[in-house]
């Protein structure tokens, strides 16, 4: 019988598939579930809340037996992590066409979305949980990054050296905030109601200490930041009922979010309520369980707002808690912005995003390989050289080793090239399999982040990741995705993603150029079309045709 057991994509060059584009789908799908890389792998939950790779077991085990059958002329359709069907198709076609979570409006909503869970039609597929590109939470660590060096670059001087950020959420995306705030020569407290959060963090080395106390908290926190020294610290608690007491305290600090699952009720731990009696809890009254933790969600925000009103710089961090609160009955809570608007615009402008890769050799010298090939091909690039330095020394590498670094319209199509070339010649052990967050700057709607505070009031359209998953299967991208309800929850986000996998081939040289090409455009011509400059500026310069703006 079919049932939870450890999953271990293979390593090497040997396939078990018909080619290397069948055997990357293949192996990305086991990385996603190793133990090393999912949060929960024994339920299929690879991150964000339930984030899922496979909807239950015998649809795992039928994946992986289609896929190392699945000619190079045949594409396997996935709805919501259950293989459905094989059809004969294209070698340029995807081998992988994957559909999650999605439902029609009126009927997208938490509630429908478990009664049909439940009946086992569904799955909630995340980002890229269900799409078999999440790569640990490296995967976050460069955009986390981004974010603060833009706090630091808006209101501090350009470095976090000195200050003290506040939050919550030590899972397998908020995991990143400790070490990118220490990357930024930061202070972070790190508030987590899980001990077993706060333990992986500190072995993953992304967190440096725990503290036993909030007042043990707040005093390694002051010490160093008096003395200009990086630290993160880990404490265990509810942020419902740590925030408000911090702030009527007056803790003494300057940067304020949070990424706890906020985005699905049933995964916000209400205060007053045990860790270890949330699981039994949410699934015996879901509809009890989401009113506490939205009352709970409302006094977080509450506290962010009033940290705010003290001067603090404060932001949502993409998970939805800023709607949640209001859904409580929360009136202030939008009064603080969420991060895309705050910081993020206009690299989406310039159809920059998170461009990553993973080395199906399972050999770290091959991401070594193509770190250095990044640094060569961009050598006026500083804070890419900066990342790829940090990254190469502190990041734990989880699962297949990975790499993650943000690049834009006309220079992702160039490393793509490049690392196919890499492959051809010998120069890497294996192929590897480029892909994307659906965080991107073309590929997703969702008006409570990435599209929030659009020029045009454009938010909620979500013809964009549609055509952004129709133009990736049209250049020959190896799987493409489109998901419902990820990052901030259903019925808020439309989104999809592509992964192309560089096998050294000529026809793998010639789809990558198009797929990586055409991918981040959609990110400039979906900002021309809202009417931010830099884009426009970008077209004009790179050669993006925009039809409106011509003749
Ligand atoms: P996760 O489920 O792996 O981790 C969430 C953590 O929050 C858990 O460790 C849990 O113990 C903790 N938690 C729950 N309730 C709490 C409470 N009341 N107080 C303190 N801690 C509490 O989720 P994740 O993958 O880390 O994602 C976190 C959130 O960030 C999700 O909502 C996700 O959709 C969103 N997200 C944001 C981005 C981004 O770029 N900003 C990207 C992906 C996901």
């Amino acid at each position: 019988m079919s049932g939870p057991r450890p999953v271990r994509a293979p390593r090497g060059t040997e396939l078990s598939a018909l080619g290397w584009q069948q055997e990357a789908a293949l192996r990305m799908l086991q990385n996603n579930l190793d133990p090393e890389v999912a949060e929960h792998p024994d339920k299929l939950v690879v991150y964000g809340g339930t984030g899922k790779a496979a909807r239950d077991w015998r649809s795992y085990d039928a994946m992986v037996r289609t896929l190392r059958t699945l000619k190079q002329d045949e594409t396997m359709l996935v709805q919501s992590g259950r293989p459905v069907g094989v059809m004969q198709t294209h070698e340029w076609a995807p081998r992988v066409l994957i559909a999650n979570s999605n439902l029609v409006g009126d009927w997208a909503n938490w509630e429908e979305f478990r009664r049909l869970e439940a009946l086992g039609l569904t799955m909630y597929g995340q980002m890229t949980a269900g799409s078999w590109i999440y790569i640990g939470t490296q995967g976050i660590l460069q955009g986390t990054y981004e974010t603060f060096s833009a706090v630091a670059a808006k209101k501090f001087g350009g470095t976090l050296a000195g200050t003290i950020t506040l939050t919550a959420g030590l899972g397998g995306m908020g995991g990143a905030q400790p070490l990118a705030v220490t990357m930024n020569d930061g202070v972070a407290i790190c508030i987590d109601v899980d001990p077993r959060a706060i333990e992986r963090r500190i072995e993953h080395r992304y967190l440096d200490v725990r503290a036993d106390s909030l007042e043990h908290a707040l005093q390694l926190a002051v010490e160093a930041r008096d003395a200009r020294r990086p630290l993160s610290i880990g404490l265990l608690g509810n942020a419902a009922d740590l925030l408000p007491r911090m702030l009527a305290e007056g803790a003494p600090v300057d940067i304020v979010t949070d990424q706890t699952s906020a985005h699905d009720p049933l995964a916000y731990l209400p205060v007053g309520v045990d860790f270890d009696d949330m699981a039994t809890y949410a699934a015996k009254d879901p509809a009890g369980f989401t009113t506490r933790a939205r009352e709970s969600m409302a006094r977080h925000v509450e506290a962010m707002v009033g940290f705010m009103d003290a001067g603090a710089e404060v932001f949502d961090y993409g998970n939805s808690i800023r709607g949640e609160a209001q859904l409580a009955g929360y009136e202030r809570a939008f009064a603080f912005p969420g991060f895309v608007p705050a910081y993020i615009r206009p690299l989406f402008s310039e159809g920059k995003g998170p461009f990553r890769w993973a080395a199906l050799s399972g050999e770290a010298s091959d991401i070594h390989k193509t770190d250095k090939a990044i640094l060569d091909l961009f050598p006026e690039n500083e804070s890419l050289h900066r990342w790829i330095k940090l990254a190469g020394e502190r990041v734990h590498f989880q699962g297949l080793p990975a790499r993650i670094c943000w690049l834009g319209y006309g220079e992702r199509d160039k490393a793509g090239e490049r690392f196919n070339d890499m492959v051809a010649s010998g120069e890497l052990a294996a192929p590897l399999a480029i892909g994307r967050d659906h965080l991107d700057c073309g590929s997703v709607a969702s008006p409570y982040r990435e599209t929030e505070a659009m020029l045009d009031g454009s938010d909620a359209i979500a013809d964009w990741p549609l055509l952004n998953a129709m133009v990736n299967v049209a250049s020959g991208a190896s799987w493409v995705s489109i998901h419902h309800g990820g990052g901030v929850g259903m019925g808020r986000s439309i989104h999809a993603g592509q992964v192309s996998v560089a096998d050294g081939t000529k026809l793998a040289g010639e789809k990558i150029r198009r797929v990586l090409t055409n991918d981040p455009g959609m990110g400039v011509i979906r900002h021309v079309d809202a009417g931010y400059d830099i884009a426009e500026a970008v077209a004009d310069e790179r050669g993006v045709r925009v039809p409106m703006r011509e003749g």
